[in-house]
């Protein structure tokens, strides 16, 4: 089999790098493939299709703040119902916390990014379910709860159905005349030597290094570029060929629950048009939750870092305890509605963590693109990483992203990235 492009993994980010791809080179065949039945089955429609355009580093507001324009465009132009609804972010802040975060809030207010900041009486108005003051009981002094300061609502941001959307990228990839192979798994990249001797050993440190394709276990795919999107299974086809997938997988785990105990988590005021809970997150462990209106459900989860192992799995499971002895502790001072509720669904996925800035990598060797290292926000920054990629394929400097800014190409690659850390990562 030969193509001109191929694409590995049919996640958010292969299937947008396969649709600019295509649109950029209509004459080239592009060819996605994943070893699933169908998109999106690794992380992608995992994952809680949360977006937002807060970030402090300029790097991914850049990636988020153009690809939300692009969901906006695929609903209301394209006509993909991705369900993306705006019920925005709610960061809760402590005291200390806000003190301590009002420069980086400063500095994204100057760049352009709508922010509220709210105080506790309007808090606690619009979310009457929420407690801002802990008082200091003894179990809250044990965990280090902190009471509510401050809130920063975040109103372009909120969440869509990743299924959908990376059904969407595939349809319109299609359309285009693109080919996908499901049940498709590669093995192995191929590395020849140029030039190519056909003698054994090669390539030999004095040839040129190229992958020419990957042997799948339908049999090898020649291509002239292979773009390997395989999120944290990347680092299975990039270590046996000595490059740094620049990311390690960690778990991370959601929580669903739906009873008449948290209506009034549908009932919010002065936040969104929908009249529901906004992505919350709290002062505490980075536990964060939000209303999904569609359902009529709650969805929990936590962005924890330390004690939690790198380790790549294949299906991932929540672990019932997790909630009950971690997240339900903190949640339930905060939110006391939810005394005693279990969660009716959970689920668990992982994320590509990068941690030495938390941004994504997108960088060549010959022959090769590597998209990946995400670090839990690949679904907000797809379109935008998919226009980067198709831009480092057609050799140019700079990608232009959707709505016209452009971006340097060489800043998510690692010979001479430009990246600042992030410090809103959740
Ligand atoms: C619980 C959870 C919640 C999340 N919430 C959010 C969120 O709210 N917002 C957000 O922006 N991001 C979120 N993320 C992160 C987001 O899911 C990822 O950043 C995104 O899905 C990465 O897309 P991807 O295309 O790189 O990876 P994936 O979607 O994992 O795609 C990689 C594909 O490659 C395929 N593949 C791998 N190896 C091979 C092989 N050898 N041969 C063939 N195919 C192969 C896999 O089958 C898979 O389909 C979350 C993640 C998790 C786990």
């Amino acid at each position: 089999m030969k193509c001109d492009i191929l694409v590995i993994g049919a996640g958010a980010l292969g299937l947008s790098a396969a649709y600019h791809l295509k649109r950029g080179n209509p004459e080239k065949s592009v060819l996605v493939v994943d070893r699933h039945g169908g998109p999106g089955q690794g992380n992608s429609a995992k994952s809680e299709g949360a977006f937002r355009n807060t970030f402090t580093s300029e790097t991914n507001y850049l990636l988020a703040d153009s690809t939300i324009d692009w969901f906006t465009h695929m609903q209301e132009d394209l006509g993909h119902d991705i369900k993306l609804g705006f019920l925005g972010y709610l960061w809760l802040f402590s005291e200390e916390q806000h003190r301590r975060v009002t420069p980086a809030i400063r500095r994204m207010m100057e760049r352009g990014v709508e922010l509220r900041e709210l105080g506790k009486e309007e808090l606690q108005d619009a979310i009457p379910d929420l407690v801002t003051d802990l008082g200091d009981d003894e179990e809250v002094e044990l965990m280090g709860l902190e009471s509510v300061e401050t809130g920063l609502f975040c109103p372009k941001s909120g969440s869509l159905d990743a299924d959908a959307l990376v059904r969407s990228y595939e349809e319109e990839f299609l359309k285009l005349g693109g080919e996908v192979s499901y049940g498709t798994e590669v093995q192995r990249l191929v590395l020849k030597g140029e030039p190519e001797l056909g003698i054994p050993g090669e390539p030999f440190v004095w040839q040129e290094a190229r992958i020419t394709g990957a042997e799948t276990g339908k049999g090898e795919i020649e291509a002239e570029t292979t773009i390997v999107a395989a999120g944290v299974w990347s680092e299975t086809l990039l270590d046996p060929i000595g490059v740094d997938a620049m990311m390690r997988p960690k778990k991370r785990q959601l929580f669903v629950f739906k009873d008449p105990k948290l209506e009034g988590l549908m009932d919010v005021k002065g936040l969104n048009e929908e009249g529901a809970l906004p992505l919350t997150v709290l002062p505490k462990s980075a536990v964060f939750l939000k209303a999904e209106v569609t359902e009529g459900s709650v969805w929990l989860g936590c962005a924890d870092d330390i004690g939690r192992p790198f380790d790549l799995e294949d299906d991932p499971q929540a672990e019932e305890d997790y909630y009950t002895d971690s997240l339900y502790h903190v949640l339930v001072k905060y939110f006391p509605c939810f005394a005693d509720l279990r969660p009716m669904n959970s689920w668990a996925g992982q994320y590509a963590v990068n941690s030495l800035d938390g941004a994504p990598v997108v960088s060549g060797e010959p022959g090769m693109i590597y998209v990946g290292a995400a670090s839990g926000s690949g679904i907000m920054k797809c379109d935008a990483l998919g226009r980067i990629v198709a831009a480092f394929h057609a050799g140019e400097e700079e990608a232009e992203l959707y709505g016209g800014r452009r971006f340097r190409v060489a800043d998510l690659g690692v010979a001479d990235r430009r990246v600042e850390r992030e410090t809103f990562i959740i």
